[in-house]
C-alpha cells in the first residue's frame, strides 16, 4: 500500500509538521492554479495537490493514511460501505477485515461443502507385478457417510436447526470499549463452534458427527511400469466430506519387492550371468532369465569377466508408455573349485599345450565392470 504519495506530491517528509504542510501547499496551489498555469497538465497537478492536503491537513485523515493508505484515507476499502474511520475508531487492521469479510481467514462459511480428508495406503508388489501390472484390491477403514442419518448428524426423523445463538453464520458479534470508542469483533460461535446449525437429537450412531467408520475396499489398477515410491490416486476413496462436500481422495503408494535374480533401474533390468571358465573360454549358447521368458543368448569366445550383453526390449515398461527397456546381462566368470584328479591332469596338458594368453589388464577388473555399466 502506497501510503507516501500524498507526501510526495506535496514534496514534504512524512514527518512533516502541519505548518510545512500548509505552506508547501500554498507554494504548490498558487504554483499549478489553472488560472496562474496554462501549462498542459497543471490543472491535473493542482488536483493532486488539493487531494493530497485534503488528507495530510486533516490529523484523524492523515493518521489513516499513514496506516492504511489512501483507502482508509477515504473511508473505504472498494466503496463497500466501511465507515469505521468516521465514527467510533479502529483498532486496527485486522478488526477492520473481520468487520470487512465476515471475520477473515480463521472464519470462512460455516456451511460451505468441504472436501474430507485423503488417506494414504502402501500397496506390496512383487517384482514382475510392478513390471506388467496388476490389479490390488484393498481394504481400509475410512470415516464415511453415516448410514443411519445419510450424514446430517441428525436421529433420523428429526434435522438439524439453525443455530438460535448466531442465526446460521457460525460467528458471533463482540463489542469490546476501547479509549478510541466501541470495537466490534467477530468470533466463533461458541454454541454451534461456527457450523451455524445445532443438532438437537443427535444421530445414536455417529453422535452427530454425520461420519462414521466402515471398512471399505476398493480395486487398483497398478499400471505397468510402476516403481517404489509412486502414488496412484483414486479420486473420491478417501474420508466423508463435511456439508455435502464430496469424499477425498485415496493415495496407493506402491512398494516393490526386490527380486532374487534381477535388479531394476527405471526401464532397465540388471542380471549377472555366471558362466565357467570352459564356456567363457570357447564360447556356448546358454538360457538368460528375463522377466519376459528365458531366452537363448550367445556367449562368443574368449567372453571376460565384467562383459555386458544387451537383450533388447527385455526390460520393463516405461509407466509413461512407449518402448519397453532392455536386459543387461552382465558375464562372471567363476573360478571352478574342488577339481578331480582327471580334471585337474587336463588343465595341466592344458597349461603345457601352449602359452596361456592373459592380456595384461590396464585398469583394474574393477574399472572394468564400471565402464561396462557406463555404457550402458
Ligand atoms: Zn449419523
Ligand atoms: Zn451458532
Amino acid at each position: 500500500m502506497n501510503n507516501t504519495e500524498f507526501y510526495d506530491r506535496l514534496g514534504v517528509s512524512k514527518n512533516a509538521s502541519p505548518d510545512e504542510i500548509k505552506k508547501a501547499y500554498r507554494k504548490l496551489s498558487k504554483k499549478y492554479h489553472p488560472d496562474i498555469n496554462k501549462d498542459a497538465g497543471a490543472e491535473d497537478k493542482y488536483k493532486e495537490v488539493q487531494e493530497a492536503y485534503e488528507t495530510l491537513s486533516d490529523p484523524q485523515k492523515r493518521a489513516s493514511y499513514d496506516q492504511f493508505g489512501a483507502a482508509g484515507a477515504n473511508g473505504g476499502f472498494g466503496g463497500g460501505g466501511f465507515g469505521g474511520f468516521d465514527g467510533a475508531g479502529f483498532g486496527g487492521f485486522e478488526d477492520i477485515f473481520s468487520s470487512f469479510f465476515g471475520g477473515g481467514t480463521a472464519q470462512r462459511n460455516p456451511n460451505a461443502p468441504r472436501q474430507g480428508d485423503d488417506l494414504q495406503y502402501r500397496v506390496n508388489l512383487k517384482f514382475e507385478e510392478a513390471i506388467f501390472g496388476a490389479e490390488k484390491e484393498v481394504s481400509y477403514n475410512r470415516e464415511a457417510t453415516c448410514r443411519t442419518c445419510t450424514g446430517s448428524g441428525a436421529k433420523p426423523g428429526t434435522s438439524p436447526v439453525t443455530c438460535g445463538r448466531c442465526h446460521g453464520s457460525g460467528v458471533i458479534n463482540v463489542d469490546t470499549q476501547t479509549p478510541l470508542g466501541t470495537m466490534r469483533r467477530q468470533m466463533t460461535c461458541d454454541v454451534c463452534h461456527g457450523r451455524g446449525k445445532q443438532i438437537k437429537d443427535p444421530c445414536t450412531t455417529c453422535r452427530g458427527t454425520g461420519h462414521e467408520k466402515q471398512a471399505h475396499t476398493v480395486t487398483v489398477k497398478v499400471p505397468a511400469g510402476v516403481e517404489t515410491g509412486q502414488r496412484i490416486r483414486l479420486a473420491g476413496q478417501g474420508e466423508a466430506g463435511f456439508n455435502g462436500g464430496s469424499y477425498g481422495d485415496l493415495y496407493v503408494v506402491v512398494q516393490v519387492e526386490a527380486s532374487d535374480k534381477f535388479e531394476r533401474e527405471g526401464t532397465t533390468i540388471l542380471y549377472k550371468l555366471d558362466l565357467n571358465f570352459v564356456q567363457a573360454a570357447l564360447g556356448d549358447t546358454v538360457h538368460v532369465p528375463t522377466v519376459h521368458g528365458d531366452v537363448d543368448m550367445v556367449i562368443p569366445e574368449g567372453t571376460q569377466t565384467g562383459k555386458t550383453f544387451r537383450l533388447k526390449g527385455k526390460g520393463a515398461p516405461s509407466i509413461r508408455g512407449g518402448a519397453m527397456g532392455d536386459q543387461y546381462v552382465t558375464v562372471n566368470v567363476v573360478t571352478p573349485t574342488g577339481l578331480n584328479d582327471r580334471q585337474k591332469a587336463a588343465l595341466k596338458d592344458f597349461a603345457a599345450a601352449g602359452n596361456i594368453n592373459v592380456h595384461p589388464q590396464k585398469k583394474g577388473f574393477f574399472d572394468k565392470v564400471k565402464d561396462a555399466f557406463d555404457e550402458l
